[in-house]
């Protein structure tokens, strides 16, 4: 049994059988917990480093195991990508996500969410639909909502999720690429998307404070955003040195430990409160 960092033992592992009676343990408890919904959301700030105002959250699902403990997304989400929970949990997190956008946009902080989306996703015609009944519940603006997109998301079937993102788009959803720089991006493609943010992978920005090439990969991809129009967002901001790096090198918005690790919805409101009185 290979270890893990968070609760000492994995209770799966990616090269189980498929049909394991370990594996499939497991997506029963993760299709309880989404029906009962314990799947937890927590929040991370997105900082201007402009303003230092915080702009918005992004949205992470945290998943509670009544036995194993924390299990963390890296190994559920896979899991229910594979076992046709993902559409439940993802239609969970937003709805979560837009109800607690709308609390704070009532306490006065203009918020957006952000809410992360699988390859899968892009693959259902009636998302679009769903979003826009989920918005219209919550009565959050649709601008104030942003998707997170990876590049390989759209690989799998590129005419097919390109249908869905424009009629996102034309609904006012804001679209960001995540990770950006880790998949085979074609740059001709980034350029066809109707997509308002760029994330840089934490993997090229954690190390900028100390190595110039990082600093040399983070810069060029700041150019290339900002040349496409996008708002370009820094990952895995750990530390003072780096944020200041990113805030040189022109970077719209950070998130961080430094800033802040996600959060509870209440214990974000309470950082919220304290920052923004
Ligand atoms: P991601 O979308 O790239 O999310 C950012 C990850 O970086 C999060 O890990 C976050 O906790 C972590 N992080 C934030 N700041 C720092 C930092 O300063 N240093 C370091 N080392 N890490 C930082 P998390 O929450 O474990 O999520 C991992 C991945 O799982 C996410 O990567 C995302 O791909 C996926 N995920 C999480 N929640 C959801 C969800 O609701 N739906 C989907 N489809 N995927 C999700
Ligand atoms: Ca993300
Ligand atoms: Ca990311
Ligand atoms: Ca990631």
């Amino acid at each position: 049994v290979a270890k893990n960092s968070h609760t000492g033992v994995r209770v799966y592992t990616s090269d189980d059988d498929r049909n394991s009676p370990r594996r499939l343990a497991m997506v029963a408890d993760l299709r309880e917990a989404i029906q009962r919904r314990d799947l937890v959301v927590v929040f991370q700030p997105k900082l201007s480093t402009a303003t230092g105002l915080v702009v918005g959250a992004e949205a992470l699902a945290r998943w509670h195991h009544p036995v194993h403990g924390f299990v963390p997304p890296d190994e559920f989400i896979p899991l229910a990508e594979h076992s046709g929970l993902i559409r439940p949990l993802t239609l969970h997190v937003l709805e979560v996500s837009l109800r607690r956008c709308a609390s704070w946009r009532r306490m006065g902080h203009d918020m957006h969410v952000a809410v992360n989306l699988s390859p899968n996703s892009l693959q259902e015609h009636d998302l679009p639909d769903i979003v826009e009944r989920l918005l219209g519940q919550a009565g959050v603006p649709a601008s104030a909502l942003t998707l997170e997109i990876t590049e390989s998301s759209i690989m799998a079937d590129p005419t097919g999720a390109l249908v869905i993102l424009d009629r996102l788009h034309a609904l006012g959803v804001k679209l960001a690429i995540d990770d950006f720089g880790t998949g085979y991006s074609s740059l001709g493609r980034l350029r066809e998307l109707p997509i308002h943010e760029m994330k840089i992978d934490r993997s090229f920005v954690q190390r900028i404070a100390v190595d110039h090439r990082d600093r040399a990969v983070v810069r060029s991809a700041v150019q290339l955003g900002h040349a496409l129009d996008l708002m370009v967002v820094a990952e895995g901001v750990e530390d003072e040195e780096t944020l200041l790096h990113l805030r040189r090198e022109g970077c719209n918005l950070v998130q961080g430990y430094y800033i802040s690790k996600p959060l509870p919805a209440d214990e974000f409101a309470d950082w919220l409160t304290a920052r923004v009185p």
